[in-house]
């Protein structure tokens, strides 16, 4: 057993990105300015996007484009209840009421059948989650919403070099919100980036910070820079030269990131695939898995041990995990606002209940690897 703790999933910070982020301090410029330009148009062009805005968070981007889309009190927003707060509290936030649909037993993200079946005349978005990073299902979402003039936001939190049938999840038209919180595949410690026309990642912009209308001082040149106008009242969701620093030494290191994950990921699936406690995560031929997350479920019965006690167990043996998610619907605020009851989505309560999420970092050494597989073994091998 290893003899310290391993963290769930603990960020790989370099030297270059420590040099990066030094130059900036000693600059004149440490907020939003050049860096920032550069990690937009560089991450831009990495997911092959129309557009990109470099913000604070994920959370202030979806935010964002459910403002940008005039969507408030009386709109509905169709999303998935496996998902993190943040993607349904935006919704919240704009007034509209988020409908919650249940997920796919195979990948996790919300099944497209069911968001057939809650579209109304008040549904003004659908706001699609790409679970672990695995691509939900694009096609059929888009062959619900586009007839009907729906737009299909992404919460790309997890899906960073993810691909759907070859293309990148980030190079669509359609809003699409990604995270470089601490955990995530790239990380700026805190930041977020959105994609999607360029027309509407202006507008955007412009509702990011403040609504100052920056073409302004453009048009009235004489009075020189300091002139602006307050066009909306907007909010402060700009990125940091500081954290645009981070971000471009990241994006440069993402390949080799991501291809450590997928060789963690490989030697999981070896070692698990195989045995009867265990349900392992899948990647469909269509798709390129980013793998934020290597979530595992488990057949209580078969391993006679709740999650619960299955987590502590790896804690014991110094392996920290996580959960991902607690179902939306069963937050107090969601499950008393709207009546929710826990199996009113069945296949992502029973979900929650059996999984675990293993550490997955390109951080985590060849022994670190051989220390999770070998605490997961123990522990399945202990049943009664
Ligand atoms: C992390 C995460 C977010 C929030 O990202 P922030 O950058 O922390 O705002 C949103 N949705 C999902 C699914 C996430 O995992």
């Amino acid at each position: 057993m290893r003899s310290t703790f391993l963290p769930f999933s603990p960020p790989l910070i370099g030297d270059e990105e420590i040099a990066e982020v030094v130059d900036t301090l000693r600059s004149d410029w440490i907020t939003t300015g050049p860096k920032t330009k550069r990690f937009e148009a560089e991450f831009g062009q990495y997911v092959e996007a129309p557009a990109a805005l470099a913000v604070n968070s994920c959370t202030a981007a979806l935010h964002t484009a459910l403002v940008a889309l005039g969507i408030g009190p009386g709109d509905e927003v169709i999303t998935t209840t496996l998902t993190f707060a943040a993607s349904v509290n935006v919704i919240e936030h704009v007034g509209a009421r988020p409908v919650l649909v249940d997920v796919e037993p195979d990948t996790l993200n919300m099944n497209p059948v069911l968001v057939e079946k809650a579209i109304t005349p008040r549904t003004k978005a659908i706001m699609v989650v790409h679970h672990s990073g695995h691509p939900a299902d694009l096609d059929a979402l888009r062959a619900l919403a586009e007839p009907r003039g729906i737009p299909i936001i992404e919460d790309a939190a997890h899906a960073v070099a993810a691909r759907y049938k070859g293309r990148p999840i980030g190079s669509g038209n359609n809003p699409a919100a990604f995270s470089f919180y601490a955990t995530k595949n790239l990380t700026t410690a805190e930041g977020g980036m959105l994609t999607g026309d360029p027309e509407f990642v202006e507008r955007c912009r412009v509702i990011s910070l403040h609504g100052l209308n920056r073409e302004a001082w453009k048009r009235y040149g004489k009075e020189g820079s300091w002139y602006y106008e307050v066009v909306f009242p907007g909010f402060k969701y700009n990125m940091t030269d500081l954290q645009a620093s981070l971000g471009l030494v990241q994006l440069r290191r993402l390949e080799a990131m991501q291809s450590r994950r997928r060789a963690i990921v490989a030697a999981y699936q070896r070692e698990f695939a195989s045995l009867d406690a265990f349900q392992t995560p899948i990647a469909r031929p269509e798709v390129e898995h980013a793998w934020h997350l290597y979530v595992l479920r488990l057949w209580p019965e078969r391993l006679n041990m709740t999650r619960n006690q299955f987590i502590e167990e790896l804690k014991a043996r110094n392996i920290g995990t996580s959960v991902h998610f607690i179902p939306i619907h069963i937050h107090p605020y969601y499950r008393d606002k709207y009546g929710y009851k826990p199996h009113d989505f069945p296949v992502a309560f029973d979900s929650y209940e059996r999984m675990v999420s293993l550490p997955l970092s390109p951080r985590l050494s060849d022994q670190d690897v051989a220390d999770v597989i070998d605490a997961v073994l123990d522990v399945a091998a202990t049943r009664v």
